[in-house]
C-alpha cells in the first residue's frame, strides 16, 4: 500500500461570491502537489504540476502575494484535465489519499464534476487527514492547528516556503512520517458522496469510538425518526441498554443522548446532523454523523447538567411564546427507560 500524501492550492478569481460561476465550482484548482510513500511511510516519488485557468482568469493580490505565483506562471502549466488525470494515474490502485485537513478531497471532487470527469469513488471512502491525526497524537484530539504550526511543535527544519502545493504535502508527510501507526486506524471517510442506499451506509467502530455515516434523509426530523439514527444500542455488543438521557439539543445542529450497556457501561450518543456539501442552499436535506463513545459516571453527571440547562432554554422560550411546559415536564419526568430495539449489526 502507498500513502498519497497531497495539497491543492485554488484561485476563486477577484469577484468571490459575487462571480457568476462561484456556485458551482467556488475553487478553481491552479496546482497539484504530491508525495508518494512506501508503507514503511519512505517517500518514494514526487508530483507536482501547475494548472491553466480557465474559469478564473485574475487573482485576488492576497492570494498571489500567499502562494509566490502569477497569472503569467500558471499560463504555463497545463488544462485541469490533463494534470487531474496524470496525478490520479501516478496515485496507483492501492493507496490512501492522506491530506490536511478534509477540504482537499471536496474541491479536488468539485473541480473532476465541473469538467465531467466523475468522482472520485460511488460511496464513501476512507483516507486519512494529517491534521486531525497530529491532533489526536499531540493534542486534545479535538483542536485543529495549521500546518505550520504542526512543523514548529515537531521541531521540523522549515527548509521551503509554505503554500505551495509541493511545499505543503512535503511539510505533510513530515508530519505524518512522526505519527505512530496506531492512530492511523482513526482514518476518516471522505463523504462528497454520500451512501446511495441503508445497505452502503458506514458502520466504523474504532477503539475509542464508534462512527455511523448515513445515507441523506429529505428533513432533520426524517433523520431523527430513522430507527437507526435514534438507537442508543450498545456498539460493542448486541445487548438491550437502559435509556439513561433522551436526545437533546442545545443549537439543533447535534443531539445528544445517554444509554447504559450492563457490560460495557455508560454510552454517550452524538447524532450531528449535517448539510451535505453538494446541497442546494434551500434545501433542508441532511444526512447524520453518529459517534458512540463510553463515558464515566462524572462524564454523565456533565451531560445531564448541560441537558438540564438546554431544557430550562427551551422551557424560557416556550413561556415567552405562550406555550405549555407541561410536555417538557413530562418529557424530563420519564427519566430510565429501556430501548426496545435492538442495534443493528455492525459491517
Ligand atoms: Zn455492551
Amino acid at each position: 500500500m502507498n500513502y498519497i500524501v497531497f495539497d491543492l492550492e485554488w484561485n476563486q478569481g477577484k469577484l468571490g461570491k459575487k462571480d457568476r460561476h462561484h456556485q458551482k465550482i467556488p475553487f478553481e484548482i491552479i496546482e497539484i502537489g504530491a508525495v508518494k510513500l512506501n508503507e514503511k511511510k519512505e517517500i518514494t516519488d514526487k508530483f507536482d504540476q501547475l494548472v491553466k485557468p480557465q474559469i478564473y482568469k485574475d487573482m485576488p493580490h492576497m492570494i498571489e502575494k500567499m502562494l509566490h505565483v502569477d497569472m503569467q506562471e500558471l499560463a504555463k502549466g497545463n488544462y485541469f484535465q490533463k494534470v487531474c488525470n496524470d496525478f490520479l494515474k501516478w496515485t496507483e490502485s492501492d493507496s490512501i489519499f492522506c491530506t490536511w485537513g478534509n477540504q482537499d478531497l471536496i474541491e479536488l471532487q468539485r473541480n473532476m464534476e465541473y469538467f465531467e470527469m466523475g468522482t472520485l469513488a460511488k460511496e464513501p471512502f476512507e483516507y486519512l487527514d494529517v491534521q486531525k491525526l497530529f491532533s489526536i497524537a499531540y493534542e486534545d484530539g479535538k483542536s485543529r492547528r495549521n500546518l505550520e504550526y504542526a512543523i514548529d511543535f515537531l521541531k521540523i527544519e522549515k527548509d521551503v516556503p509554505f503554500h505551495r502545493a509541493y511545499a505543503d504535502a512535503y511539510y505533510t508527510t513530515k508530519v505524518l512520517q512522526r505519527i505512530d501507526s496506531d492512530i492511523e486506524e482513526y482514518c476518516s471517510y471522505d463523504v462528497y458522496t454520500l451512501p446511495a442506499e441503508k445497505d452502503d451506509e458506514i458502520h466504523k467502530i474504532y477503539s475509542s469510538y464508534s462512527k455511523y455515516i448515513s445515507r441523506i434523509f429529505p428533513t432533520k426530523a426524517a433523520a431523527m425518526a430513522d430507527k437507526e439514527v435514534s438507537s442508543m444500542g450498545c456498539y460493542l455488543c448486541d445487548r438491550l441498554t437502559r435509556r439513561r438521557i433522551r436526545y437533546f439539543t442545545t443549537g439543533g445542529r447535534y443531539f445528544i443522548g445517554v444509554s447504559q450497556c450492563p457490560k460495557h457501561g455508560f454510552i454517550k450518543n452524538k447524532v450531528r446532523l449535517r448539510k451535505h456539501v453538494k446541497s442546494e442552499n434551500e434545501s433542508e436535506e441532511v444526512y447524520v454523523d453518529k459517534t458512540q463513545r463510553l463515558i464515566s459516571k462524572p462524564e454523565l453527571t456533565e451531560i445531564m447538567k448541560k441537558r438540564d440547562k438546554a431544557l430550562a432554554m427551551q422551557q424560557k422560550r416556550l413561556n415567552i411564546t405562550g406555550l405549555s411546559a407541561s410536555k417538557l415536564t413530562r418529557q424530563r419526568k420519564s427519566g430510565v427507560k429501556h430501548e426496545k430495539t435492538k442495534p443493528e449489526k455492525k459491517k
